[in-house]
């Protein structure tokens, strides 16, 4: 249909997340109407990102270095720390301004539908935090739906015998849905209001 630069673009435009064959075909077209500027900006953004951004070897948050600016700042709590699916989960939690511990990334969430078993997250990495760090509290901060309820129904179970708190929010948040898709006061409340695992 299309001259192969195109379709190649359009291909790659539709492997994002979220963006349809439509979309991507809209997407790419649209490129090709801005200027030579505007879509090098977005090329040298990608590349930018790509070449200066990584996961922080502590938490595997996003990170500019070896570790993120959250475990580098010497004022957080690193006693204190809250294990979240995704980057954009501890941004929602970081926005609530209630939290001052550390965090560890999961990368992801069981979901035997997807196939993702608890070794492709970075439980590994947390059980090793527990040993090497003065850790003394763990809030399973998953989503609140299935796969994030799973996932923390399962750390709970592998961390009973560690000797650190393990803790929940409290209930309130959107059920079934994401945990940025609560407002801060919600979210904020329900870290607040946290209760230990048994
Ligand atoms: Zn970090």
């Amino acid at each position: 249909m299309y001259a192969a630069p195109v379709q190649d673009l359009i291909d790659e435009l539709g492997r994002l997340p979220g963006i349809g064959p439509k979309s991507a075909q809209r997407i790419a077209l649209y490129l090709l109407l801005v200027s030579k500027d505007d879509a090098a900006r977005l090329t040298q953004a990608i590349t930018q990102a790509k070449e200066r951004i990584g996961w922080c070897q502590r938490c595997f948050n996003i990170a500019e270095g070896p570790e993120c600016d959250i475990c580098l700042d010497p004022k957080r709590d690193p006693t204190v720390v809250c294990v979240v699916e995704e980057p954009k989960d501890l941004v929602a939690v970081e926005r609530t301004r209630e939290f001052t511990g550390l965090y560890h990334v999961l990368q992801g969430a069981i979901s035997p539908i997807e196939g993702i078993g608890p070794d492709q997250l970075r439980i590994g990495e947390l059980h090793r935090r527990i040993a090497e760090e003065a850790i003394e509290e763990l809030i399973l901060c998953t989503n609140p739906n299935i796969e994030g309820d799973a996932t923390a129904l399962y750390l709970a179970n592998v961390l009973r015998d560690s000797g650190v708190r393990v803790t929940r929010p409290a209930s309130g948040l959107p059920v079934g849905g994401e945990l940025d898709y609560a407002d801060e006061l919600t979210l904020g409340r329900a870290l607040r209001g946290r209760t230990a695992v048994d």
